[in-house]
C-alpha cells in the first residue's frame, strides 16, 4: 500500500518528535511492505516566519490531497515569542483552527492508557490503578455550546450572558457512527455520556445513539450521566472502553482521563472527518522550554502515528506493532526524562526513536 502523508513538524519540539515518528513509520513500511510518501507543510510559527501567516492556502491544499496528516505541535512561548504580539488571527494557533475547519474534522479521539511500567505516575490509589485502564474518549468537536449562538445583554441594568447548546440529529449520528466503528476495533463497548436528566440536547443525543447502536449488535452500549462519568473516571477507570460524548463534556472528561495516566509525553490524539481522513498529533504542546535539546518524549507522536495507521489506513497489524514496540521499550527500562524513574535508563528523543524502530 502507498501511504500519502502530509507532515506538519511545526514549532518547538515538533520537528524532533515528528522525525522520530517517521523513523518508526519507515521501519513499519519496510517490515510490512508499504511505501510512504511524506510531504511537509509549514504551520504555526514556522509558517509565520516564512509566509507572514500561520497557514497558507497552498498548505491547506497539500493537506487535503493527502490520505492523512501527521503533526508535531505548534506555538511558542506565549509570553516571550514575537508570534504572540500579532493579531489573534495571525498567531500560530489560528493556523491549526483554520486547518481543522478546512478539513471538516468533527470527531476528536484521545486514548488514555495506563502502562504498567508507568503506573507510579498515576495519581490514583494503587488499589484502583492496579487494574490498569485503556480507554478512548471520542469527543464531538464542531457543535454544541462552543459553537452555538452567544450574546451578552443588559436588562434593567443587569448584565446577562447567553450561550446556546444546539445539536441536530445528523451531527449526533455521524459522531456516534465513528464511536461505534472505533469500538468495533477495540473491546466493543461504548459508554455514551450525556446529561439527559436535564438537557433536551442530551435526550436527542441518547435517542440517536440508541438508533445507531442497532447497526452494531456486537457492541455493548451503556448511557452514563456526565457527573457520574467524572466520578467513575477516578473511581473505576478500568470499566471504560470508548467514551462517546458531546463537545464540552468531552473537553472536560478527556483532560481528566489524560491526567489520570500522569504522563503528558505519552498522550496521542486524532481528529477525524466522515471519510477515513484524519489529523494525528500528540495531545501536548510544542514545549518551547525543552526544544532543540533532544530530550523530548516522542512516544505521544509515535502513538499518534499508530492511530493513523489504524484509523485512516485500516492497517491494524502495523499499528499493533508500534503499540507493542512502545510497551517493549518501557518494559526494557528505557525512559525519556519526563517519565524517568529509578533503576531505568534515561535516553534522549532521537535514541528513543531508534529503540522503538529496533523493536518493530
Ligand atoms: P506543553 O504541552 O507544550 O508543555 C507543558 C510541559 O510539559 C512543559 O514543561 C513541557 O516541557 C512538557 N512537555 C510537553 N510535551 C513533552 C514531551 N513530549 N516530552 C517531554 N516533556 C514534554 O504546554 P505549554 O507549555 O502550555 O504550551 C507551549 C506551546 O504549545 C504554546 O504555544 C501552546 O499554545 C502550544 N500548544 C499547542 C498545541 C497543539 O499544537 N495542538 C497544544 C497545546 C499547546
Amino acid at each position: 500500500m502507498n501511504l500519502n502523508i502530509t507532515c506538519i513538524p511545526g514549532d518547538g519540539i515538533g520537528p524532533e518528535i515528528v522525525r522520530e515518528a517517521k523513523k518508526v513509520l519507515d521501519k513499519v513500511a519496510v517490515k510490512f511492505g508499504h511505501t510512504i510518501t511524506y510531504t511537509d507543510i509549514l504551520m504555526g510559527g514556522a509558517s509565520i516566519d516564512v509566509h507572514g501567516v500561520p497557514l497558507t492556502e497552498k498548505a491547506v491544499a497539500t493537506a487535503k490531497a493527502a490520505d492523512a496528516v501527521l503533526m508535531g505541535s505548534i506555538g511558542g512561548d506565549t509570553s516571550t515569542s514575537p508570534w504572540y504580539k500579532l493579531a489573534p488571527n495571525l498567531r500560530p494557533e489560528a493556523g491549526l483552527l483554520a486547518l481543522r475547519k478546512a478539513l471538516n474534522l468533527f470527531a476528536n479521539l484521545r486514548p488514555a492508557v495506563l502502562y504498567d511500567e508507568l503506573a507510579g505516575a498515576c495519581p490514583l490509589k494503587e488499589e484502583i490503578s492496579s487494574a490498569g485502564f485503556d480507554m478512548m474518549i471520542m469527543r464531538e468537536l464542531t457543535g454544541g455550546l462552543y459553537f452555538g449562538e452567544r450574546k451578552t445583554v443588559e436588562e434593567n441594568g443587569v448584565r446577562k450572558a447567553i450561550d446556546t447548546l444546539t445539536y441536530d440529529e445528523n451531527e449526533i449520528r455521524r459522531i456516534a457512527i465513528k464511536g461505534f466503528d472505533i469500538a468495533m476495533k477495540r473491546k466493543k463497548k461504548v459508554t455514551s455520556v450525556d446529561k439527559a436528566n436535564v438537557l433536551d440536547s442530551s435526550r436527542l443525543w441518547r435517542a440517536v445513539v440508541n438508533e445507531v447502536a442497532k447497526d452494531y449488535p456486537e457492541v455493548t452500549l451503556e448511557h452514563m450521566l456526565v457527573d457520574n462519568c467524572a466520578m467513575q473516571l477516578v473511581k473505576d477507570p478500568a470499566q471504560f472502553d470508548v467514551i462517546l460524548t458531546e463537545n464540552m463534556f468531552g473537553d472536560i472528561l478527556s483532560d481528566e482521563a489524560s491526567m489520570v495516566t500522569g504522563s503528558i509525553g505519552m498522550l496521542a490524539s486524532a481528529s477525524l472527518n466522515d471519510t477515513k481522513f484524519g489529523l494525528y498529533e500528540p495531545s501536548h504542546g510544542s514545549a518551547p522550554d525543552i526544544a532543540g535539546k533532544d530530550i523530548a518524549n516522542p512516544i505521544a507522536t509515535v502513538l499518534s502515528a499508530s492511530m493513523m495507521l489504524r484509523y485512516s489506513f485500516d492497517l491494524d497489524k502495523e499499528a499493533d506493532a508500534i503499540d507493542q514496540a512502545v510497551r517493549k521499550v518501557l518494559q526494557d527500562g528505557y525512559r525519556t526524562g519526563d517519565i524517568m524513574s529509578e533503576g531505568c535508563t534515561q535516553v534522549g528523543c532521537s535514541r528513543m526513536g531508534d529503540l522503538l524502530a529496533e523493536r518493530i
